[in-house]
């Protein structure tokens, strides 16, 4: 068990409003919230703080703080175990225009809570190399106690829908397969779009709408051998609630009777589901979440196996006073409650991971080799497909069921009242002849009989139970009185006319019809021919619901050849697909049989160069052995050219010696003659 996590911010002051106090949260006026640390009181400027036990939380924040720090200290936290399989909800409660909105979304200069999320979870995502994701997203609307699609404009009214398999989820509701935060941006834009679509007062909508912006992350081991093991699935919601302030504060008490169809059930009820978890298990009882679609949605983060974190927003203005001790309360009651979240894993074809994960893989496995850019986005835009399909089937699933039952239930009236008439027309009895009113009990017709347990008596009764929906103390500040007691005290209509078919409408009047109309002593042939005309209009009403049925069959029909022309683009993405496998395919081929011709011409010019080696090896032996042979030869030549030099020395003297005898005989020769 771990506690919801609860941090107020107060948001800057109005421009207008002068002179914040150091340490106060600003505001101007002669009583201004003190924030210290995690605490928060109410002083009187000039004596100090105002009778009342301060109020504490886990964070409190400044209107110096900014989205980042916000995001960080309550919210990333929250993104890490979202990965791991943990449900998890981030949700900003405040008045209107103290800074919800601002908080969740940001700006440009300071994106909020949502991007800063959704950018968190695709880096986690990409750090956790172990495990395979599959992360889809859908952004919905709930006003007036209507959920309305936001990435869709087809997507009105939808219903709430609980089974095993899926437990709460919102019928018919758009998800897209997602696999980059860009791709999240683009949808939340769609989204706001469809918001303004045809809403000429967007402040007034959005200030009593709830906004929810989920993710559901799939995410399998990487190397999973075995299909048997298990899928963790885990849910972020983040959310963006309507006002909480009080309605007649905006001065409208003139129009409170038509605020009946604006007001925000949720919000009055998101405040009861709180009081009563936040009481201690034995007073505890029974917590209504089916009360509204909101608590409904959110019903594992409240008190559920999801770890939560609240931001209460609240305006510094002395003006917003009562709003903001409002919102604190709130605050401090959300802090009691406790969660108990755990990991996700589950083993069935609930997941659509599992459910795509044979064809995808197979698909993937085809493609990897190719490294095409533009296949992630192939697989991407299958897996789309592939799911709406599992959505658009749903959808008419569950059209044609509630049909059937409609169809059912009028068959089965026209059947007891053509009982009833063959009843009647056999006895002709007269109302009057019987004394005991068990005798009359047993003449009156099933519907009469069946009243005391009707939907509308059925639900009154619930109503009255001083268990139900017991009217909390402090919630004076998120509605006014009236219309709490109207909801909680037996004014049965509002609450069960909001959730009728118009079929189960037509079917509530007629029993009504039969209770009022129908008094005992009503002669039988009136009351022949009046259950006759309920007759004819039963079986107009069949007719009309044989039309409907035919319509819903056509458009079934219709679907059906969407579907199959979507499983004809499938198929004819997987050709498109196998014949760029088969072009890769090609390229590949052509490629190996190059490197083959490359290698047997490697493997030659080896051989070529070995041989050329071993020759320059021969060669430079027998280079060596010249070179030794020349070194031979330089040594001869050195000795002989010594030798000669001797000799020539020799010669020279010799030839000097005989000179000079030449000379000698020359002179003794002329000397001799006379
Ligand atoms: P809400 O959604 O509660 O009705 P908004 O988020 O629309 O309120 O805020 C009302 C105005 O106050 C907007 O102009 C918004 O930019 C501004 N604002 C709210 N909180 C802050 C903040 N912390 N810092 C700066 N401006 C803020
Ligand atoms: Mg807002």
């Amino acid at each position: 068990m771990e506690k919801i996590s609860v941090a107020v911010r107060f948001r800057p002051p109005n421009p207008a409003a002068a002179d914040p106090s150091p340490g106060g949260a600003g505001g101007g006026g002669d009583r201004e919230w003190r924030i210290d640390d995690t605490r928060v009181t109410l002083v009187h400027r000039a004596a100090g703080p105002a009778p009342g036990a301060p109020f504490v939380f886990d964070h409190v924040f400044d209107r110096t703080a900014t989205n980042e720090r916000v995001y960080g200290t309550v919210v990333r936290d929250l993104i890490g175990a979202v990965v791991d399989g943990f449900n998890a909800t981030a949700f900003a409660y405040g008045q209107t225009s103290s800074g919800k909105t601002f908080t969740m979304n940001g700006s440009d200069a300071d994106p909020g809570i949502i991007p800063r999320a959704v950018r968190d979870v695709f880096d986690t995502v990409r750090q956790t190399d172990d495990r395979e994701f599959l992360v889809r997203v859908s952004y919905m609307e709930i006003y007036n106690e209507e959920i309305n699609d936001l990435l869709t404009l087809e997507g009105r009214r939808l219903p709430i829908k609980e089974n095993l398999e899926r437990g709460v989820y919102v019928a018919g509701l758009r998800e897209e397969i997602v696999n980059s935060a860009e791709q999240v941006f683009e949808l939340l834009q769609l989204g706001e779009v469809n918001r303004h679509f045809g809403e000429t007062n967007m402040n007034a909508r959005s200030s009593r709408s709830h906004t929810i912006f989920r993710m559901v992350i799939e995410s399998s081991a990487k190397n999973q051998i075995d299909s048997e093991d298990p899928i963790r699935v885990s849910v972020l919601n983040l959310v963006d609630l309507a006002g909480s302030e009080r309605n007649n504060k905006t001065g409208t008490e003139g129009v409170r009777l038509n605020e009946a169809g604006h007001i925000n059930k949720s919000l009055l009820m998101l405040g009861n589901v709180i009081n009563k978890l936040s009481e201690s298990g034995k007073q505890r009882g029974h917590i209504p979440y089916r009360d509204s679609k909101l608590t409904r949605i959110l019903q594992p983060a409240l008190g559920g196996n999801a770890k939560t974190s609240i931001i209460c927003t609240a305006a510094p203005e002395e003006m917003h006073i009562e709003e903001t001790r409002g919102t604190l309360k709130f605050a401090s009651r959300a802090k009691c409650v406790s969660n108990c979240a755990q990991v996700n894993e589950i083993l069935t074809d609930a997941a659509l991971l599992k459910r795509q994960k044979r064809e995808i893989e197979e698909l993937r496995k085809k493609l990897q080799g190719s490294h095409s850019e533009g296949l992630e986005q192939v697989v991407l835009k299958l897996r789309n497909d592939m799911h709406k399909s599992e959505l658009e089937r749903d959808r008419l699933a569950m059209e044609l069921e509630e049909e059937r039952k409609l169809r059912m239930t009028l068959e089965h009236h026209l059947t007891e009242q053509q009982k009833r008439i063959e009843g009647l027309d056999n006895t002709s009895i007269s109302a009057d002849q019987f004394t005991d009113s068990t005798q009359l009990d047993a003449l009156k017709t099933p519907d009469s009989k069946y009243i005391p347990d009707g939907f509308v008596a059925h639900r009154s009764r619930y109503s009255n139970d001083v268990e139900f929906s017991p009217l909390p103390e402090n919630l004076d500040n998120i509605a006014n009185d009236d219309l709490w007691t109207c909801l909680n005290k037996g004014c049965v209509t509002d609450l069960d006319m909001l959730e009728m078919t118009p079929g189960l409408k037509r079917e509530a009047s007629l029993l009504q019809d039969a209770t009022s109309a129908a008094p005992l002593e009503e002669p039988t042939d009136a009351r022949c021919q009046r259950l006759e005309k309920d007759c004819v209009s039963d079986r107009q009403q069949l007719e009309e619901s044989n039309v409907r049925c035919a319509a819903l069959e056509k458009e079934r029909d219709l679907l059906r050849d969407k579907n199959s022309s979507l499983q004809q683009e499938l198929s004819d993405s997987k050709r498109e697909a196998n014949l760029l496998i088969a072009e890769k395919q090609t390229q590949l081929d052509d490629s190996i049989a190059r490197c083959v011709a490359l290698e047997r011409e490697l493997s030659v010019s080896r051989q070529d160069a070995e041989r050329l080696a071993a020759e320059k090896q021969e060669l430079a032996g027998e280079l060596g052995v010249e070179r030794q042979k020349m070194e031979e030869l330089k040594q001869d030549i050195r000795v002989i050219s010594r030798a000669f030099s001797q000799r020539e020395g020799q010669l020279t003297s010799l030839y000097t010696k005989s000179k000079a005898i030449l000379e000698n005989c020359k002179a003794s020769h002329v000397a001799t003659l006379p």
